[in-house]
């Protein structure tokens, strides 16, 4: 009776569900024939398949007309027989009596040179020697320190030393992986690196350069960061080395990702396939422009929530990708990030920015920064302690608590505490948010700069007036020491130990290498900064009572000193923290320009950092009592 009635209620839903999703078209690929299939609005007329033997120019060696696989419905398959491995092909839909114009469909894995054909492959032979035995290194969220970096940024320069400049495969070299593992990351945010337009791949032997927001094939790595991009299993096994080797090295390896909008609506896959259906308009049929680059998908619509969620999945089952940064997170609605959450392991890392470029043509709840606690298991940039130390992002010009404007305590300790609910904290005196917006102090990143803005020394050449080299060094160093022993999870942009600068330019997305590139030599130069971060970053990973990973715990073992202006100082029971063999922590950070005070309990205890030095080990010891920290900098001490 049982079965009946479940069969009954199945054959109904499936009569009353509307045809699912079909989540990944494109080719199938065997020796003997190879599938295609693409996914159509309902109104499409005719699709066309053309093979070719180039990834670009040529005439099409066949063209096919697929069949839809039902009457009235939306997907559309053909079978070509035939060994078809090494060949390129392209679809064009047909509506209202006009060709879209060719393209590879949403659900290409590889691609000819500047992704405008399909290509097909045998994904197997894609593999490095060794590639079945990779395997994403377990590190929990809480103990994450994360490292953003841009592969021509890292690379480009001869000071670098590596040999393959600006490619996926300058991460497998050792010079690169060392310098990791001594710095102390242990995941690498690597901006966007699936393909995307700005950089004509048939030019790489000419300088070009770009951040790669906008992308052109979600599935596929971006040919100008590989070895030649013409070869489509190139870029694919080239990006699997890349990330074998930080697994080897034992460092995470997360993806920027770029769904809220695509490079433009016309040319782009899913318009071409599916026209007005991936993206939100306007009540007056405007495309809405919440991305702040001409359009803006829309997540809430089941084949673009199917799309994320199986892109994701993707990148995690192929790539063995280990966390996903969105770009602008906040122009998908929460239901859509909730169901990627699901979709994946729980120890892939996700977050975003909680925040969009422009308004959004959704009246749903989007994921927003203040709709993070309705996100568990999502985190979200924290621009209150970005901005609390560094300046407000609308100027460049005008400094914050680095630069010894008072006002900003509250606004750094809400970073300090991880965004969580935390009775020290006056929300009524934080910069943007007035309440606690994480449930956990893993939802927040903690960070002082990325590659958005100016970094950190260019912000403080900016906004600090008259400073010189050693206030640049002191007031960076004393930064990211807030950073590191943030609860939140801490984030660096790659280059500031080595204090990069890009001369001043805010938005570098297209500026040349001379700007963006880092100099290696700045290690000899600075070497103190490199110590500095390093001796922190090795703290911050040996002592679990800086990332407690608990809202709760944060709550019960870190208390705040009394404040003054331009002066935090923090408490952490280290007692009560398991794993924790320091007893009372002290934290201070001070951006006067003189030596302050505070009041600890009498007692002997070790510091640990000062002034511009940092050394888990200790560096002597100090009385309790009155303790005094140096001018424009941090003070760490523990018994
Ligand atoms: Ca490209």
């Amino acid at each position: 009776m049982r079965r009946v009635t479940f069969l009954l209620v199945a054959i109904i839903m499936a009569l009353l569900v509307p045809q699912s999703i079909n989540a990944r078209t494109g080719v199938t690929y065997s020796p003997g024939a190879s599938e295609f299939s693409i996914e159509t609005n309902v109104d499409a007329q005719q699709v066309k398949l053309r093979i070719y033997k180039a990834g670009l120019g040529g005439k099409p060696v066949k063209t096919i007309n697929l069949k839809r696989t039902q009457k009235g419905g939306t997907l559309w398959q053909t079978t070509v027989k035939g060994d078809l491995k090494g060949m390129f092909y392209t679809f064009d839909v047909k509506y209202n009596g006009k060709f879209m114009g060719e393209c590879p469909g949403i659900w290409a894995t590889a691609v000819g040179v500047n992704g405008k054909r399909g290509a097909v492959l045998d994904m197997t032979e894609t593999n490095p020697e060794g590639w079945s035995a990779d395997s994403r290194p377990f590190i929990a969220a809480k103990d994450l320190v994360i490292y953003e970096m841009h592969h021509r940024d890292f690379s480009i320069d001869e000071s670098s030393g590596l040999e393959h400049k600006g490619k996926f495969l300058a991460m497998t070299e050792p010079r690169a992986i060392e310098h990791l593992k001594e710095l102390g990351v242990n995941a690498v945010h690597i901006l966007p690196s699936f393909d995307y337009a700005s950089v004509d791949e048939t030019r790489l032997d000419e300088p070009q350069y770009n951040w790669g927001y906008d992308p052109v094939n979600y599935n596929v790595p971006e040919g100008g960061y590989s070895t030649d991009p013409y070869k489509p299993e190139v870029r694919i096994r080239e990006f699997k080395q890349m990330v074998q080797a930080l697994h080897k090295a034992g460092i995470k390896v997360i993806l920027d990702v770029v769904y809220n909008h695509t490079w433009n609506i016309e040319g782009s896959n899913f318009q071409r396939t599916r026209p007005d259906y991936f993206y939100r308009k306007n009540a007056d049929g405007t495309y809405s422009n919440g991305s702040g680059c001409g359009n803006e998908t829309a997540s809430e619509r089941e084949a673009m929530r199917q799309f994320m969620v199986e892109s994701v999945k993707y990148w995690v089952d192929v790539y063995h990708i280990d966390g996903f940064r969105f770009d602008l997170m906040g122009v998908h609605d929460i239901e859509t990030m909730n169901a990627i959450r699901k979709a994946v392991p729980q120890d892939i890392f996700i977050y975003g920015e909680g925040w969009s470029a422009g308004s959004c043509a959704y009246s749903g709840e989007l994921a927003m920064k203040a709709n993070v606690s309705k996100m568990p298991g999502i985190a979200a940039f924290s621009d209150e302690i970005r901005d609390a130390l560094r300046g407000p992002w609308d100027s460049n010009s005008k400094a914050a608590f680095l630069g010894g404007v008072k006002g900003n305590e509250e606004s750094l300790k809400f970073g300090i505490v991880g965004a969580i609910q935390h009775p020290d904290v006056d929300y009524s005196k934080v910069n943007y948010s007035q309440k606690p917006y994480a449930n956990e102090p893993t939802q927040m990143i903690a960070y002082v700069s990325c590659h958005d803005d100016m970094c950190l020394v260019d912000r403080l050449k900016a906004s600090v007036k008259g400073i010189t080299t050693d206030e640049i060094i002191r007031l960076d160093l004393l930064a990211q020491t807030v950073v590191m022993t943030s609860q939140g999870v801490p984030f660096m942009l790659s280059g500031e130990e080595m204090l990069r600068d890009k001369k001043g330019v805010h938005n570098s997305y297209e500026s040349p290498d001379s700007i963006n590139h880092l100099d290696w030599n700045n290690l000899e130069r600075y070497p103190q900064v490199m110590d500095y971060y390093k001796g922190l970053i090795a703290m911050r990973k040996a002592h679990p009572a800086f990332h407690m990973g608990s809202a709760d715990m944060v709550r019960r073992n870190l208390d705040f000193l009394p404040t003054e202006n331009c002066l935090v100082a923090f408490h952490l029971n280290g007692r009560n923290v398991p794993g924790e063999n320091w007893g009372d922590i002290y934290v201070a950070f001070n951006a006067q320009k003189r030596a302050r005070t505070i009041e600890i309990p009498e007692g002997t205890y070790t510091v640990v950092c000062r002034s511009i030095k940092c050394n888990e080990a200790g560096m002597g010891t100090v009385r309790g009592g009155k303790v005094t920290i140096p001018a424009q900098s941090a003070l760490i001490l523990h018994n």
